[in-house]
């Protein structure tokens, strides 16, 4: 693909705490993870204050893979009430939204992992992102109170760590970064990146633990950067007043992905002050007491 380069620029956004996770139903349906030593040293190690370069993805065209988690039987996380709307169906709206925003540039083509109330395996999705040769994974889905994450509410961006190809990792987490910053602006509290590791000691081909959850290790592997946004909570008044309630309200949380992927793809973020960024890094199974890290990202300008 073609490189346009324009010029590097700057926002340092400097990682320091936070927690996450899909809803209870969304971890059943992802691998379980546990603590590791040897990689919690590790991450704590490439999290540390340093700067780092991470220089997006140079193209002209670009190919998206949407994905709206979870679908047919499998209703992802669930509100209060029956009568509150159920994730599958939210994430749905999310991507169609996404897709029809997106239309308007030419120079990018999105494909969805479904189009109607079908459940694909989780095998399957990151594989039909390689049979579309897509440039980007982005999984869409809605949170619910857990086990894993300390808040109730607000929006964050499962991304790799980076133990395993790490240019592509880093891509991830910079495109993590670009749906927070715009998410925030629609009134979703942010509550940062969340990047886990594998509890049960599954590794990548390096010897590095892999990440914990499919969708993540899987774009890794096959090298496309991958993400999963968690737009906000589908069990809490608050966000779904706010955030859910009817379609004119998720369609503004589809033109904020949009708008992050646009800004991603075609390089029309300027540079702006120093921002800050919360990242939690989780490596064993209670979540609630990892420890924090902290990293730094140069956002470029293209
Ligand atoms: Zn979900």
């Amino acid at each position: 693909m073609k490189k346009n380069v324009k010029k590097a620029l700057a926002l340092m956004l400097v990682l320091c705490a936070g927690v996450a996770g899909c809803g209870t139903k969304k971890q059943t349906a992802q691998e379980k993870t546990a603590s590791h030593k040897t990689t919690a040293k590790k991450a704590t190690t490439t999290t540390s204050s340093k700067k780092q370069e991470t220089r997006k993805l140079k193209k002209s065209n670009w190919i998206i893979e949407l994905d709206p988690g979870h679908g047919g039987n499998d209703s992802g996380a669930v509100g209060k009430t029956n009568d509150q709307p159920q994730e599958k169906d939210i994430n749905l709206k999310i991507a169609k939204y996404i897709k029809q925003e997106l239309s308007k540039n030419s120079n990018i083509k999105v494909y969805l992992t479904r189009t109607g109330d079908t459940k694909p395996e989780l095998s399957e999705r990151v594989p039909k992102a390689v049979q579309d040769k897509a440039d980007l994974f982005i999984s869409l889905h809605n949170n619910a109170n857990g086990e894993i994450v300390d808040y109730d509410h607000g929006c964050t961006v499962l991304v790799p760590t980076g133990n395993y190809k790490k240019e592509v990792s880093k891509q991830a987490q910079l495109l993590g970064c670009y749906f927070l910053k715009q998410l925030e602006q629609t009134g979703v509290e942010n509550q940062g990146l969340l990047m886990r590791t594998s509890e049960k000691n599954e590794k990548y081909p390096n010897g590095k633990l892999r990440d914990y959850y499919r969708i993540i290790h899987n774009s890794v592997e096959e090298g496309i950067p991958g993400v999963i946004v968690e737009h906000s909570f589908v069990d809490n008044d608050n966000d779904v007043e706010q955030f859910l309630k009817d379609d004119a309200k998720i369609k503004k949380l589809a033109q904020a992905d949009a708008k992050a992927i646009r800004d991603y793809c075609l390089g029309t973020v300027k540079q702006e002050k120093e921002e800050k960024q919360k990242v939690t890094l989780i490596t064993d199974s209670k979540g609630k007491n990892n420890k924090y890290s902290s990293k730094m990202f140069t956002l470029y300008e293209y």
